[in-house]
This record gives C-alpha cells, sequence and structure tokens, in this order.
C-alpha cells in the first residue's frame, strides 16, 4: 500500500522553505545583475548560500527592488518581478498552483523554474500567445 502522497502531483506548505530559498538565491542573481554591482566580494558566496540567504530574507529589500524593477524595463527585471510574485504566493500559500487552471505545479516543474506561475500546459498556451516574444 501506498501512502497518499500530496507532493508526487505538487508541493505542500513544508516545500515553500525550500522554493523560497531558491527563489531568494535566483532573485539574488538577478539583482546583482540588475544594479551591476562590480562587487566581487558581494558575489562571492563565502558563507554558503543558506544563513546568507535567511538573513537576505530578514533584512527584506522591496523597496530597493521595486526601484530597480521601475527604473529598468529590461528581461532581467522582467525575472524580478516573477521572482517578487512568486515569493508574494509563497507568503499567500498559493505557490506551486497554476495562475490559469488552479491545478498543482508540479514540483519537476518548480524545481527546474522556481518561479513558474503556470503549469506545463497553460504555460504552453500563454507561449503560443507571446509567440515571438520569448
Ligand atoms: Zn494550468
Amino acid at each position: 500500500m501506498k501512502k497518499k502522497n500530496v507532493t508526487s502531483k505538487g508541493i505542500n506548505k513544508k516545500d515553500y522553505k525550500y522554493f523560497e530559498t531558491l527563489l531568494l538565491a535566483e532573485r539574488k542573481k538577478v539583482v546583482q545583475n540588475l544594479t551591476n554591482l562590480d562587487t566581487t566580494d558581494l558575489a562571492e558566496e563565502n558563507s554558503g548560500p543558506g544563513e546568507d540567504i535567511s538573513d537576505y530574507a530578514e533584512t527584506g529589500t522591496d523597496a530597493f527592488d521595486i526601484q530597480i524593477a521601475l527604473s529598468l524595463a529590461s528581461g532581467e527585471s522582467q525575472q524580478l518581478q516573477e521572482i517578487d510574485d512568486a515569493l508574494e504566493r509563497i507568503k499567500n500559500k498559493t505557490y506551486g498552483i497554476c495562475e490559469m487552471c488552479k491545478e498543482p505545479i508540479p514540483r519537476k516543474r518548480l524545481e527546474a523554474l522556481p518561479h513558474a506561475r503556470y503549469c506545463i500546459q497553460c504555460q504552453s498556451e500563454y507561449e503560443k500567445q507571446q509567440d515571438s516574444q520569448y
């Protein structure tokens, strides 16, 4: 007998922390690219991403990030927006749910693309609409 396992389909709250970490790491990279700071020592992860990231989450740099998002209309600021939206969904406990069909997004997909807002099916629909934009 197999036990019921929701995680095979979507993710549960326990996974939020994990994906939050992924998102924050990704976000950090994007922010660094955006700000274009020549701070090599900042980019160096001397203390390991774990601690660093939780620190980062505690501090919160929302205002800073919004400024960046506003001042830059690049693909990266778009990506930052996606990541922030995903972090928002974690806060709202709607993370991992497809925004179009409201079905759980498969965990594998989220691991590959932590800020995914649609399931694969809806994403391909979406991309059809966007067509050449990608
Ligand atoms: Zn969907």
